[in-house]
């Protein structure tokens, strides 16, 4: 019960008084890994309070963890939490989990089962157990290959949100992957990804690509080796499985003469980027101490699948990344798929460090080369003269708004009381809230009659900060876009706070 505000604030860090300071050194762990620092700051205090909570859990039913900074643990607490943690454990390990899977494929078709309930490969022996769970008969290999169409994608756990790549999409990365000639991928939460290379590669004798997934969800354990798989936290950079675990991944990054390793990964969204930022710099550097000298001035490639509205976060991070026009289409969800045919725009982007003109988008669904740009971009994506580039981020033809010198999208019109463009139906000076100036209803600040309307500089400082506010109020609409993508990216997603009472101790 402790401290569920935090929890929540934790859940809404870079938004309502609270950032994320990241992870520092001697951290207390949670099942999940070490904790990260945040700070709570509240209104005319320049110092917040800090504390740690969970790395990887938005919800507090997934992982309670919290700590003040300054909190003094007794050493029973801590032997509790260790005791705790090591209990919060996966009930077999991943080498356990080889094992089993190396009898469950000996079995015959008619013998293997899959228990839905506990998203569990069974052993015969064990069917007892699991026999008023609802079960799946005759596993095939063709169903083993492909454990994310046998797993239940965790979509409506908080904790982490699966989102899986629609064919069309994977498809398009790994042929992508391909032509541009890497043949190792790091596929950090890109589990369908993994898994179709990982599928090719056991059929197609000439097909050279690997691939290594790092994921926080175990049940992947069950399906791969431990050369195929690290339970990992891209939060945190924590790998589960220790050492070895680590060793594996460097290995798997070593890249001997003719392959070229590149990173690809689609995580939960959310105010996190720093804390995913973060993870994948330690990533990159593996990759690049694995070189001895070879890579000194180049960074890892990678491709990082995110909302269009983060580039700015994205880019802030990693000033060498581009966006992609590219939309990548998700299976298990409804509401955004691509434009063509019909269907909702999906917001989710490639981010790269590539050089954009390498990237090719498929001409048949519309994609083009604009050679001003050196880039290949949506079909809608018109270039403007002014601002001499191709600026539509969501896919339709935005316009050139001559007052706020860029492009806007379409819906979008210039508004002179905000000085911007916004949406027509946008709250600048929301006459509901009554008067800014007096709080009276049916008239706004520019009418207030209590105000004599030369420009008092009460008034233009409450102006400014109106126009503040409302600068806050359109980047709130522009989150709201992606409400019904809360869903995947439930982790830390901009939930705003609730204010619940602080019932910390
Ligand atoms: N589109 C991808 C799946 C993306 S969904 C595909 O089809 O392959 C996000 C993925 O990130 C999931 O696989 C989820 O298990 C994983 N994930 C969520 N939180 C994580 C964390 N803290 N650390 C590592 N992986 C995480
Ligand atoms: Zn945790
Ligand atoms: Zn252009
Ligand atoms: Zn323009
Ligand atoms: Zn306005």
């Amino acid at each position: 019960m402790a401290a569920d505000a935090e929890g929540e604030a934790a859940a809404g860090a870079g938004s309502g008084g609270l950032a994320l300071l990241g992870a520092v050194p001697g951290a207390p762990c949670c099942p999940h890994g070490p904790a990260l620092l945040f700070v709570k700051t509240s209104q005319g205090k320049d110092e917040g309070r800090r504390f740690y909570a969970c790395s990887a859990c938005r919800d507090r039913k997934d992982c309670k963890f919290f700590q003040w900074e300054d909190e003094k643990v007794s050493q029973t607490r801590l032997a509790a939490r260790e005791e705790y943690n090591g209990s919060h454990q996966p009930p077999c390990t991943h080498r356990q989990n080889v094992e089993r899977y190396k009898n469950f494929v000996l079995l015959p078709l008619s013998k293997r089962r899959f228990c839905q309930e506990c998203q569990q490969l069974l052993l015969p022996d064990e069917w007892e157990k699991h026999l008023s769970h609802q079960f799946l008969s005759d596993i095939s290999t063709a169903q083993l290959r492909s454990p994310s169409q046998l797993l239940y994608p965790l979509e409506n756990k908080k904790t982490n949100a699966q989102y899986l790549f629609a064919d069309r999409s994977c498809q398009f990365l790994l042929d992508l992957i391909i032509s541009l000639g890497f043949t190792r991928v790091l596929s950090v939460g890109t589990p369908r990804l993994h898994e179709m290379i990982q599928s090719k590669a056991s059929q197609e004798e000439d097909f050279r690509v690997r691939s290594l997934l790092l994921d926080i969800d175990f049940r992947y354990s069950q399906f791969y080796t431990e050369d195929e798989f690290c339970h990992y936290n891209m939060f945190n950079h924590y790998f589960f499985g220790g050492e070895a675990a680590h060793e594996t991944c460097r290995k798997f990054l070593h890249q001997e003469k003719d392959e070229r390793v590149i990173m690809v990964t689609d995580p939960p969204f959310g105010g996190l980027v720093e804390a995913l930022a973060s993870s994948f710099k330690k990533l990159m550097a593996m990759w690049k101490d694995t070189e001895k000298g070879g890579n000194k001035d180049r960074e890892m490639p990678t491709f990082w699948v995110f909302p269009y509205f983060f580039e700015s976060r994205i880019l802030e991070f990693f000033p060498s990344f581009s966006m992609m026009d590219y939309q990548v289409d998700y299976d298990n969800h409804a509401l955004y798929k691509h434009g063509k045919t019909g269907r909702r725009q999906s917001p989710v982007r490639i981010f790269t460090n590539l050089s954009p003109s390498v990237i090719v988008l498929p001409a048949e669904e519309g994609y083009r080369f604009c050679a001003i740009c050196q880039r290949y971009v949506s079909s809608g994506n018109h270039h403007c003269e002014i601002c001499n580039s191709c600026t539509s981020k969501d896919g339709r033809r935005w316009k050139h708004c001559a007052l706020c010198e860029r492009c806007v999208k379409p819906s979008w019109f210039h508004c002179n009381k905000c000085n911007c463009c916004a949406l027509e139906s946008h709250s600048c000076e929301k006459t509901n809230v009554g008067c800014f100036v007096c709080g009276k209803a049916g008239h706004k600040r520019s009418t207030c009659p209590s105000l004599n309307h030369s420009g008092t500089s009460l008034q233009a400082g409450k102006g400014r900060k109106r126009r503040q506010k409302t600068l806050k109020t359109l980047k709130r609409a522009e989150l709201g876009v992606c409400k019904r993508w809360a869903m995947k990216y439930a982790v830390f997603s901009r939930r705003k706070t609730k204010k619940k009472k602080d019932t910390t101790p």
